[in-house]
């Protein structure tokens, strides 16, 4: 087989991902849910018709069964990277030795322990409401395809241990490693057993359809252009009309980082995906058949699962920073970015090299400073926000709704977790913040090309990439 020319592989964005076209697909009958003319009064009016605002609306409507709920949607539910990302589902097991020394032991180890909960939470909440979203529970691994380079599995392992999380990351050599996948670029890896994945866009538009038949009020096609605190509450204005509301929620994602108060607390950066065309026979010899999701353990992370059509879905942090909080775009259109997706492709499954994709598609993701989800409020509690869940919002986005929710009810949170109003440190102002990040991500991705190719990377390169760290911020745990 030759291998896929650059000039013919799939353009990203100038159609909808993959996931959400099969999702849309399988929807009898698709229909948009009205845009908002005129004004409506709401006890909530939640922003943002991903998963954030969704499990949102959810949990409030199983909290508070009389409250008026309206969601507002820019594009349809799932439009945003819930319907579109890679569909690896976990809680925070990882980034528990963060967790510990951010909130204590004690703490540290509840919060992983709540959001353990969304795996399950998703799959059963699934079948309880007949949204088939595909969900596979059969675990998450981490390889080392550097040549030269060791991975500290055994140090993260032995610091679960030690903080009360035995067996959540389990060490695999190089032989069970490949007994998963047998990838010639694998060397040993790190298994998460609890993870899962979904079709992302099935799960997003399952939401929306439970949603509807709740009766909360879903208008799609209607961006807020304005939020104010007014003396009842706060008032939304979309293009055609108004919301009036006590409380709010702003569940917008990447695009929080364009909303005053958030500009220099968040930076979007692009992540991409290609799906390559059925290949059920390569997936067998390989022995890729059990449904693991897989990444590397690259600085520009990339990450792949099987389909159940026997398709491989491949993303990478590969895409480019934002400029000043603009969702455009660079987040969907970005040739370049697929490319590199494909080599990345290509590098780590060289038996596979002559695959053709069939698609290509990108989306924003949310970066705090120590790249962990902030949630809190704004205007005296009247609206609240929950983003920052940068390539890990598919399981975490649920705990966040269930901790919006608890507090738009009013009701004690019973996990007492102390998530919200945490501290959280500004990101550099612009135009700094956009040509440091450009900086960076070109050195990381030559420090990969580098250890991929067994070299060491130059001093500069080094240097650049170490920024982050040296400025106290978090991108890595
Ligand atoms: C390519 C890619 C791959 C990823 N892979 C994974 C993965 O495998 N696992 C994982 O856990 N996470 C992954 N993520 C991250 C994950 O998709 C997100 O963290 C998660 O979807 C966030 O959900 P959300 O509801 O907060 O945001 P979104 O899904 O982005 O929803 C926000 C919504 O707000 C709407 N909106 C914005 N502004 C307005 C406005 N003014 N008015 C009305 N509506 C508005 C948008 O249209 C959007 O639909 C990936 C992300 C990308 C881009």
């Amino acid at each position: 087989m030759t291998a896929q020319a650059a000039s013919d592989l799939p353009i990203p964005g100038p159609r909808r991902a993959w996931w959400l076209r099969e999702a849309l697909a399988a929807e009898q009958p698709s229909l948009l849910a009205p845009s908002l003319f005129g004004d409506e009064v709401a006890d909530v009016a939640i922003v943002g018709g991903g998963y954030t605002g969704m499990w949102t609306a959810y949990f409030l409507g199983e909290m508070a069964p009389d409250a008026r709920i309206v969601l507002l949607e820019g594009d349809i539910c799932g439009g945003g990277p819930s319907g579109r990302n890679g569909g690896f589902l976990h809680g925070w097991w990882e980034n528990l030795p963060y967790l510990v020394r951010r909130f204590g032991p004690g703490q540290g180890l509840r919060i992983a322990q709540a959001a353990d909960e969304v795996v399950d939470g998703i799959g059963s909440w699934c079948e309880q409401h007949g949204v088939d979203a595909k969900f596979t529970r059969r675990g998450y691994l981490r390889v080392n395809a550097f040549p030269k380079v060791a991975n500290d599995w055994a140090g993260s392992i032995i610091s679960l241990e030690r903080l009360g999380a035995p067996g959540q990351l389990v060490h695999l050599d190089q032989e069970a490693v490949r007994a998963i996948c047998a990838s010639p670029a694998f060397g040993e890896g790190v298994m998460m057993p609890s993870a899962a994945t979904v079709q992302p866009a099935m799960l997003a538009r399952g939401l929306r359809r439970v949603l509807l038949e709740r009766g909360v009020s879903i208008h799609e096609g209607t961006a807020v252009t304005r939020l104010n605190p007014v003396p009842t509450g706060v008032r939304l204005t979309t293009a055609r009309g108004s919301v009036s509301a006590a409380r709010a929620v702003l569940a917008v994602n990447a695009w929080a980082a364009g909303w005053p108060g958030f500009r220099t607390r968040m930076l979007a950066w692009g992540s991409y995906m290609v799906v390559t065309e059925p290949i059920p026979d390569l997936l067998a010899a390989l022995g890729w058949t059990g449904g693991e999701a897989i990444s590397d353990s690259r600085f520009t992370i990339s990450y792949f699962r099987t389909t159940q059509d026997g398709r491989i879905a491949f993303g990478a942090g590969v895409g480019n920073a934002g400029y000043d909080g603009r969702i455009g775009p660079v987040f969907t259109h970005d040739r370049r970015a697929i490319e590199r997706v494909v080599a990345n492709f290509r590098h780590l499954l060289p038996t596979l090299a002559g695959v053709r994709f069939d698609d290509a598609w990108g989306g924003p993701i949310d970066i705090t400073a120590d790249r962990f989800p902030v949630i809190g409020s704004q205007h005296g509690g009247r609206v609240l926000y929950a983003h920052g869940f940068a390539g890990n919002g598919v399981g975490p986005a649920r705990l966040a709704g269930r901790l919006l929710a608890t507090r738009l009810a009013g009701r004690r949170d019973s996990m007492a977790l102390p998530l919200f109003e945490r501290r959280q440190r500004i990101l550099p102002p612009e135009p700094f913040r956009y040509f440091g990040a450009r900086a960076i991500r070109e050195a990381l991705i030559r420090l990969d090309d580098d250890l991929d190719a067994g070299r060491r990377p130059g001093l500069l390169t080094r240097i650049v990439a170490q920024v982050p760290s040296l400025l106290g911020y978090q991108f890595r745990h």
